[in-house]
């Protein structure tokens, strides 16, 4: 007789609630310290969570001993920064069985690159009269976390040189912009072989977001997937439903996994944990099937 593995969560992407899996605490640029998201996502009624701060895993330890004591499954997991043909392109690994080998050194040399990268950063935005740009940045972020977009999105707002954080991604920080700064990155495949190497499965995140025409996407899906990349998060956030529907085939024709997540940074905004947009059905299979992920799937 085959052996069935026992699940609580269901067999179709369209049948899922209370599932969450991209959100972000003050181990990155989240608000919420990883013990706090914990309780609030079980607040708001999710069973299963992974936590995917960028370039990192530091929360994941004290997001675990939350997530025991109140029941929730949370699965370890990180967002890694990567850059493919010229674009800075985002992927998830979610990692049940935690960080091993070349994973863990790439964790070392992704938090040497973002230091690096927001020095030049830095020295960019100083040309467009942010002055002392990386200490302005700093204050914003507080103490100990690594610098990213974000603070320095803050530090243009809190000098008046921009209206509000919109704007400082749009006219400095958003893609193309002077201080979008990518060559500090390493290339996709390459950190899909770490999460790959580690017993994790690579996640494409939020493939809608990096404003390309439905054939670029196309090519991405299929370097992520030549890569070794398995699953692409077929809903993250809000997202148009067509468009939605659309890039599932384009997942199924690769027989991709699909996962799904809100990419949950703070509270007060329209988006909460397991806030996202509607989930068509299609024959993608929900990445929480892949063999690599039972144990956190299994009730
Ligand atoms: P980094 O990881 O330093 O490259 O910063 C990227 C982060 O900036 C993303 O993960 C978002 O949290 C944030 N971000 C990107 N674009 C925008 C935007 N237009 N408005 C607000 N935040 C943004
Ligand atoms: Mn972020
Ligand atoms: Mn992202
Ligand atoms: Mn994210």
């Amino acid at each position: 007789m085959p052996m069935t593995v026992l699940s609580v969560l269901p067999a179709s992407l369209a049948e899922s609630q209370g599932l969450d899996l991209h959100m972000h605490s003050t181990a990155s640029d989240g608000s919420l310290p990883p013990a706090e998201l914990v309780a609030l996502c079980h607040r708001r009624g999710l069973t299963h969570m992974a936590l995917t701060d960028h370039d990192t895993v530091a929360g994941v330890e004290a997001a675990a001993v939350a997530a025991e004591a109140l029941g929730i499954r949370l699965l370890p997991a990180t967002e890694l920064s990567t850059q493919w043909r010229g674009v800075n392109i985002h992927v998830v690994g979610l990692l049940q069985d935690g960080v091993h080998g070349a994973l863990a050194t790439g964790l070392e040399s992704q938090a040497l690159a973002r230091e690096a990268r927001a020095e030049e950063i830095a020295s960019r935005l100083e040309k467009v009269g942010l002055t002392d740009a990386l200490a302005r940045a700093r204050e914003q972020a507080g103490e100990w976390r690594p610098l990213g977009r974000p603070d320095f999105a803050r530090a243009l707002v809190a000098a008046g040189l921009v209206p509000d954080i919109a704007t400082a991604f749009r006219k400095h920080l958003g893609n193309g912009k002077r201080g979008d700064v990518k060559s500090h990155w390493p290339y996709l495949a390459e950190v899909v072989e770490w999460i790959v190497g580690s017993g994790g499965v690579a996640v494409l995140a939020h493939p809608l977001r990096y404003g390309m025409t439905r054939r670029k996407r196309g090519l991405l899906l299929d370097a992520f997937r030549d890569a070794g990349g398995e699953a692409a998060e077929l809903v993250s956030g809000f997202q148009n439903a067509d468009m939605t529907r659309d890039l599932a085939r384009q997942l199924d024709e690769r027989g991709l996994y699909g996962s799904l997540g809100s990419d949950f940074h703070s509270p007060g905004g329209p988006l909460a944990p397991g806030t996202m947009g509607s989930v068509p059905r299609s024959a993608v299979a929900p990445v929480w099937t892949h063999p690599r992920l039972a144990s956190f799937a299994a009730a």
